[in-house]
């Protein structure tokens, strides 16, 4: 068993990142994106989760699509409704509304109701945790201990004119340095006497702490296809020889090519074609379905909640 996720990110969402204010006008992939993605999964047999924004499940353009992703048979767990990588910035007031309101536009469009939450950008907020335990989520899944954070955050603002408080915001994107050192394996969060809830990093490479998720391999894939080929087979030999069941997550542009004028150019990896993107992530799923089953994080939560797992502090 290896929990596997989709944050459905959408083009706005990645302007909105980068400070570009054309993600007022909320462009949008996720037409094209989605049925890709949902007829590969379909051909791997594979059920997983989406992790939705609130704001994109409350357009009518998504309504047919987000409805076809849940009868699907994939789990629907949420993304923020705002999808502001600097949640942990967020007044707690603030959090606790933006949260509910994803919630209920999520479960509406969908419905099915989430009990599962990923920060977008990896963001922790001081005040998540409990939250969601108020809110009866099973698991979080905030956390990608990523010794390569820093790195990616600057290739991705690369040519980005911000002020020094979009700057301040973004400061922790792809999770804070602190995440860099946490446990790649699930553990507890413990916040009260007797309260906790289960936390799914997502996995980097074992001991290195380097990501192995398909956007890292399509962004080495743009320099050289067999070694980012090599790269993702050693990362999944490593999880197996450690014990570790990878957590990994797709994003909508590691299907999406130079070729489909998609708007995202500026991200790494999209100098591939569509196709080479695809064969790509075909190969990462027949590797990882190798010497795993795919799932949906809900699964793997409730085989893990009555275990002896590790717990921390919550922060
Ligand atoms: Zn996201």
């Amino acid at each position: 068993m290896a929990p596997l996720s989709v944050d459905l990110d959408d083009h706005w969402a990645y302007l909105r990142t980068r400070g570009d204010r054309n993600w007022e006008s909320a462009p949008s992939y996720l037409q094209l994106a989605v049925p890709r993605l949902l007829t590969l999964l379909e051909r791997h047999g594979i059920r997983c989760t989406f992790f939705l924004v609130g704001k994109d499940a409350a357009m009518d353009r998504n309504r047919e699509l987000f409805a076809r992703i849940a009868a699907s048979g994939h789990e629907i767990a949420n993304h923020s409704f705002e999808h502001e990588p600097w949640l942990h910035l967020y007044r707690p007031g603030d959090l606790a509304d933006d949260l509910r309101r994803s919630h209920d536009t999520i479960a509406a469009a969908t419905s099915s109701a989430p009990v599962g939450f990923r920060g977008p950008g990896y963001s922790l907020a001081p005040t998540l945790v409990p939250l969601l335990h108020r809110m009866g989520y099973l698991y979080d899944a905030s956390v990608c201990p990523n010794l390569l954070a820093p790195v990616a955050r600057n290739l991705y603002l690369r040519g980005v004119h911000l002020t020094p408080e979009q700057m301040a915001q973004r400061r922790q994107l792809g999770g804070s340095f602190l995440n860099g050192f946490g446990s790649i394996r699930p553990y507890f969060w413990r916040f009260a006497e007797n309260a906790r809830l289960l936390e799914i990093p997502v996995t980097t490479f074992p001991g290195l702490k380097i990501p192995f998720h398909p956007s890292y391999i399509g962004a080495l894939g743009a320099t050289s296809l067999a070694l980012a080929r090599t790269y993702f087979s050693a990362a999944v030999l490593a999880c197996r020889a450690t014990g570790v069941r990878p957590s990994l997550v797709i994003h909508p542009p590691d299907i999406l090519g130079a070729d489909d004028d998609s708007g995202i150019g500026f991200l790494s990896g999209m100098s591939l074609s569509a196709v080479r993107k695809m064969e790509l992530l075909e190969f990462q799923l027949r590797t990882l379905s190798r010497y795993y089953t795919p799932v949906a994080l809900r699964n793997y939560a409730r085989e893990l909640r009555d275990t002896a797992l590790p717990v921390r502090t919550h922060p």
